[in-house]
């Protein structure tokens, strides 16, 4: 069995061996026991319950929550040569006819479906009469009524315990936490189910906190060595979301919006382009999430603190599916604890339930003034030790530096406290640096006995010191009142002299900057650049034709594989780690014809079309598409009226010219009788006043509209 095991994955996967526990699992399940497996994201879920549902008769039933997921999977599964389907809301009744007519003649292997779905009484009744080789239950943390995730259907899943008690189930989740771990067995019924726990590390994640000062600014010196690479950035409002996405596409980073304000087709097209595309950022609030299979993602970006460690965890947890180096980024000020406090003390719910959230936020501060290793304390938080510092976390590599503030902090907690307790940071900092301005007049503190007793620490010090003094709950934040700063109990020893206090001194920003960019932005080396981009042209073509995302063709780690080791061969191809016997038979070929240099080179201009469509559409100018592109702006324009002519760009998306000076373009083009002018005779007609290369575009959208009736 261990061989049939083998075989599947290396014939049908093209992996060589089974990474951490999958083998035992396969094993278990394979031989009908039922398994919990607690794995996290990117540690090979799917592979736990599709072999063995490829070694046992039969049809395999696979429960997952969203449309996005089951697709994405049974188009994987297509790819692999493996007969998978999806019955969703979104088919037709014709096309349901017609998948239940080929599960009945046993020509479907896998069978995709909503809980909802599975547990109505007909599609009960339908199964009973099949051979059924297993269930897996994904995401299986959605039967936990205190998660986020919550889906009252998962609750209802128990069932197949009773209607199958011969089939093997296997349940899967990502969340960690023992009480969820509890709520899946009991709800599911899987007290029987034998348990494999995985480490929760996700070793090729880099992670790095960064006290915010010019949080756009830091976040474009942590772009600038990723040019090219997908990734997610978190802001906690929507109008910070717009504004981010806004700004970020007109420094040249394409980046899309994301939020629960925005129109349903829009968020679907949004993410539809994100999961297609190459090197697109998504602007996001938490709303995005669940469901983002893309295991490309090469860094997420928190311009906003998450609430609590269970969020930070999930939400970094979106990069580096793949296994290859990820970044997980953030930026956090004194500002961001001030908000979620707010928002904590302004939430309903009971006393008990703010403070266990309290508490959770605290775990949030902790781990961004730590001076240990990250990774340990965030593993830690989640009852898993790790033995030695990680190596691979900013803590690690930088090394902290810490500095005895006690006096200076006694200097801060007194500033507070002889001005009432009831002023905000900016105003403390003036009365320590001793500034004399209206407000500290108009108050008569110039005569306090702090003021002015810091004037030998610079500004940027001492507000450190305060976001710091809050986040470790030595101050407190006044929330009935403006966020003025107050005295917290446990400053009491520190006021008394009793303790010390070391705080972690901040890296100077151009340091922090400089030091970010980890591993990620080396995984392709500058002369390996071209092939790269080659390989990728060629699986974005091929991803077009087969509509999937480029990832479903090969993953990166494949493309990186065969990017090094130069198979020159369809057999030394399909040593390549990803390459199964089916991929081997339709793309093999196709890349070694790149690889050995012979591929032809329109492609790469097709390429560049669908670059400049997606730059276009994300708001950039001509000018910044040239940019990035590296052309001129005379081609773009070209492309951009191509574009324009194949209604893939509408005129807006395309130029941002003042409307009337459009209105007095189009009136010139269509002031004529029947045939529309050139570009180039408007240009005259208009004395030059507008650049050419804009005329074309009016040019073409007027054409589009008119379909050639003019001509
Ligand atoms: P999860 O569902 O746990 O987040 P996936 O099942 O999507 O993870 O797997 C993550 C990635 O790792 C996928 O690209 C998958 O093909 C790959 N993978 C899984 N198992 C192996 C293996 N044994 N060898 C190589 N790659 C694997
Ligand atoms: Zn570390």
């Amino acid at each position: 069995m261990q061989d049939a095991a083998q075989r599947i994955l290396k014939d049908i996967f093209g992996y060589d061996s089974f990474r951490g526990r999958q083998e035992a699992i396969i094993q278990r399940v394979a031989s009908g026991g039922d398994a919990l497996v607690l794995m996290p994201t990117g540690g090979g879920k799917s592979l736990c319950f599709q072999v063995p549902a490829l070694m046992r008769d039969g049809l395999a039933v696979v429960v997952s929550p969203l449309i996005a997921l089951m697709d994405d999977q049974v188009a994987t599964l297509d790819e692999l040569g493996v007969a998978a389907v999806a019955l969703n809301s979104t088919l037709s009744s014709d096309a349901q006819r017609d998948i239940a007519d080929r599960i009945r003649r046993g020509e479907v292997k896998m069978l995709y479906l909503a809980p909802e779905r599975l547990v109505q009484p007909r599609m009960l009744a339908f199964l009973q009469r099949l051979e059924i080789a297993l269930f897996a239950i994904d995401e299986a943390h959605c039967v936990s009524q205190w998660g986020h995730d919550f889906r009252p259907e998962y609750l209802q899943l128990g069932q197949l315990a009773e209607y199958f008690p011969q089939v093997p189930r296997i349940a899967l989740t990502a969340t960690a936490d023992m009480r969820t771990r509890e709520e899946i067995i009991n709800r599911l019924h899987l007290q029987d189910a034998e348990r494999f726990l995985s480490s929760f590390d996700r070793p090729n994640i880099f992670y790095r906190i960064v006290p915010k000062e010019q949080p756009r600014k830091q976040l474009l010196g942590f772009l600038a060595a990723r040019k090219g690479d997908a990734g997610i950035v978190y802001c906690l409002s929507r109008k910070k979301v717009d504004e981010v996405a806004a700004f970020l596409s007109a420094q040249g980073f394409p980046a899309l919006p994301y939020h629960a304000g925005l129109p349903s087709e829009l968020r679907a097209y949004h993410q539809k382009r994100f999961l297609n595309e190459e090197g697109l950022i998504m602007v996001a609030t938490i709303a995005f999430g669940m469901g983002i299979d893309k295991p490309n993602v090469r860094f997420v970006a928190h311009l906003d603190l998450p609430k609590s460690l269970e969020a930070y965890y999930q939400e970094t947890g979106r990069a580096g599916r793949d296994g290859l180096p990820a970044d997980a980024w953030m930026a956090y000020g004194l500002q961001d604890v001030l908000l979620l406090k707010q928002m904590l003390n302004n939430s309903d719910g009971d006393e008990r339930h703010k403070r266990i959230e309290q508490h959770k936020l605290d775990a949030m501060l902790a781990l961004c003034e730590e001076t240990r290793c990250r990774r340990q304390v965030l593993l830690g938080y989640f009852d898993e030790v790790l033995e030695k510092p990680c190596g691979h976390c900013d803590n690690c590599i930088d090394g902290v530096q810490t500095w005895d503030a006690t006096e200076p902090a006694r200097q801060a907690l007194s500033a507070i406290y002889r001005s009432g307790q009831r002023y905000g940071v900016g105003h403390l900092v003036d009365l320590l640096l001793g500034r004399d301005n209206d407000k500290v007049r108009s108050l008569g503190h110039q005569h306090l006995s702090i003021f002015g007793v810091g004037k030998d620490r610079a500004e940027g010090d001492w507000r450190s010191l305060f976001r710091q003094l809050v986040a470790r709950g030595l101050a407190d934040v006044d929330l009935e009142g403006f966020g003025g700063l107050r005295l917290s109990e446990s400053c009491r020893p520190l006021l008394r002299g009793e303790v010390q206090l070391e705080l972690r001194r901040d890296l100077k920003p151009q340091q922090s900057a400089k030091a970010s960019s980890s591993a990620a932005s080396q995984l392709v080396r500058g002369e390996e650049r071209e092939m790269w981009e080659a390989l990728r042209t060629l699986r974005r073509k091929l991803a077009e034709e087969h509509a999937v995302p480029p990832y479903v063709i090969f993953p990166d780690a494949t493309l990186l594989e065969m990017l090094r080791s130069k198979p020159g061969s369809l057999s030394e191809m399909a040593q390549v780690s990803g390459v199964g016997a089916r991929k081997l038979e339709r793309y093999g070929a196709a890349f070694l014809d790149v690889l050995g240099g012979k591929a032809e080179a329109p492609r790469v201009v097709t390429d560049m079309r669908h670059e400049l469509v997606s730059l276009a559409r994300a708001g950039m100018t001509p000018e910044q598409i040239a940019n990035q592109l590296q052309c001129g702006t005379k081609s773009v324009y070209g492309m951009l009226a191509e574009a324009i002519g194949r209604q893939q760009l509408s005129l807006e998306q395309a130029l941002d010219i003042p409307e009337a000076l459009l209105g007095e373009v189009q009136d010139a083009f269509l002031s004529g009788d029947g045939e529309l002018p050139t570009a180039a005779e408007v240009s005259a007609l208009l004395s030059g006043r507008v650049e050419e290369g804009v005329l074309h575009c009016v040019r073409a959208a007027l054409h589009a509209e008119f379909e050639g009736g003019l001509e």
